[in-house]
């Protein structure tokens, strides 16, 4: 039998500064206080999304019981430029979305070159049952919609498949998702907002466009030259940037001699281009008619103004930059910049026929131009 050892040194109480920080808390606790907080944090916001999302599940459901219940036979009907990529998937997600919300079998109208969705919009409105016209289309199909239903008050929804998607954008409307955008075409709630109006006449006094619609921006100039040379294959490639390719081709192009008509009187304008803006915000979250608002009754005219070639474009392109983020500094000696004027209605001349734009589309040659608003003649229908 082996001999006892001697009593075992007591090593006594681990020290509580050993492996530690002098500020008493180890590496392995900072970890784990981090782990704990970032994942309660990260519980807390899984737990918020997935009480919205059961709360508007539920009073989705709750709206289509309703309706299946009560025997109203609600149905939507879409206007649909079938030339759009996704065009199948699309008409899948509609079809089953309306089932879903216990809505009747949509009406399904599709666009042509000939009739872009004008007829096909007045035509649904017209349906029985039919509680929203929705515009699945580029910014065109989108106007062309919207002169369908101007003053007629059926709400118009939008799931925006173009390049620019402008009054998409100046909505505040899902973009990215054409599932989410549709959601807000069927259940989002009621906005009404102003119709810009166009009537243009050429030299030999023939009306170009009587009382066109438009949402966004029309003009004549520079704006209007860069929309004729943005291809279709061009922005089907590039997007939006399109415009800002075909813009450069014009830059040297000469500037217009304007006759603008206001309450005090006849103003002679030397311009690059004259728009008229119901709204301004464009891609990339440049604004050009900052003031602009979509409820206000007025319409807001901006001119281009530049000289010295490059150097008034780079100063009038600084310009808009600093628009768009809040600063309003336009010196009066700078060499480029847009000149705002807001009034109910406009009348401008020029001494020759030019280019028009409507919302980027390009609708002919004309010298004398009306535009003026619909106070609140379109319904549409935007997120809650
Ligand atoms: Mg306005």
């Amino acid at each position: 039998m082996p001999a006892l050892a001697g009593p075992v040194p007591d090593p006594g109480w681990p020290s509580r500064r050993a492996g530690r920080h002098n500020w008493g808390v180890g590496w392995y606790e900072w970890v784990a206080i981090g782990g704990g907080l970032g994942g309660l944090t990260g519980g807390v916001a899984a737990l918020v999304a997935f009480v919205r999302l059961r709360r508007t599940q539920r009073t989705l459901a709750r709206s289509a019981q309703f309706r299946r219940d009560s025997g109203l036979t609600e149905r939507v009907a879409f206007v649909v430029n079938p030339s759009k990529g996704g065009y199948p998937d699309f008409k899948l997600a509609a079809y089953a979305l309306c089932h879903e919300l216990g809505l009747g079998e949509p009406v399904w109208l599709e666009t042509t070159v000939e009739s872009p969705g004008t007829a096909q919009a007045a035509d649904a409105a017209a349906r029985p049952g039919v509680r929203t016209v929705v515009a699945a289309g580029g910014d065109g199909t989108v106007r062309a919609v919207a002169q369908g239903l101007s003053g007629v008050g059926v709400p118009m929804g939008i799931v925006p498949l173009g390049t620019a998607n402008l009054l998409a954008r100046n909505l505040k409307l899902p973009l990215m998702s054409s599932r989410d955008a549709l959601e807000v075409a069927l259940t989002g709630r009621r906005r009404q907002i102003d119709v810009g109006r166009l009537t243009a006449w050429d030299q030999d006094g023939e009306i170009v466009i009587d009382r066109e619609a438009f949402l966004v921006i029309s003009g004549l100039g520079f704006d209007a030259a860069m929309v004729s040379d943005a291809a279709s294959d061009l922005k089907r490639r590039l997007g939006w940037p399109a415009y800002f390719i075909s813009g450069f081709n014009h830059l040297a192009d000469k500037a217009i001699r304007v006759r603008l008509h206001t309450v005090d009187g006849v103003r002679p304008v030397l311009a690059r281009s004259v728009m008229f803006g119901n709204c301004g915000l464009l891609p990339a979250r440049l604004n050009l008619v900052p003031d602009a608002d979509l409820a206000d009754g007025n319409l807001d005219l901006a001119m281009v103004e530049t000289r010295h070639g490059l150097v008034g474009w780079a100063a009038l392109a600084f310009q808009v930059l600093l628009h768009s983020v809040g600063i309003r500094f336009t010196p009066a000696w700078a060499s480029g910049r847009l000149v705002y004027l807001q009034a109910k209605s406009f009348q401008v001349t020029c001494e020759s026929d030019q280019l028009i734009q409507i919302d980027g589309e390009l609708v002919g040659r004309a010298s004398r131009l009306d535009a003026w608003v619909d106070h609140l003649a379109l319904c549409v229908r935007v997120a809650r």
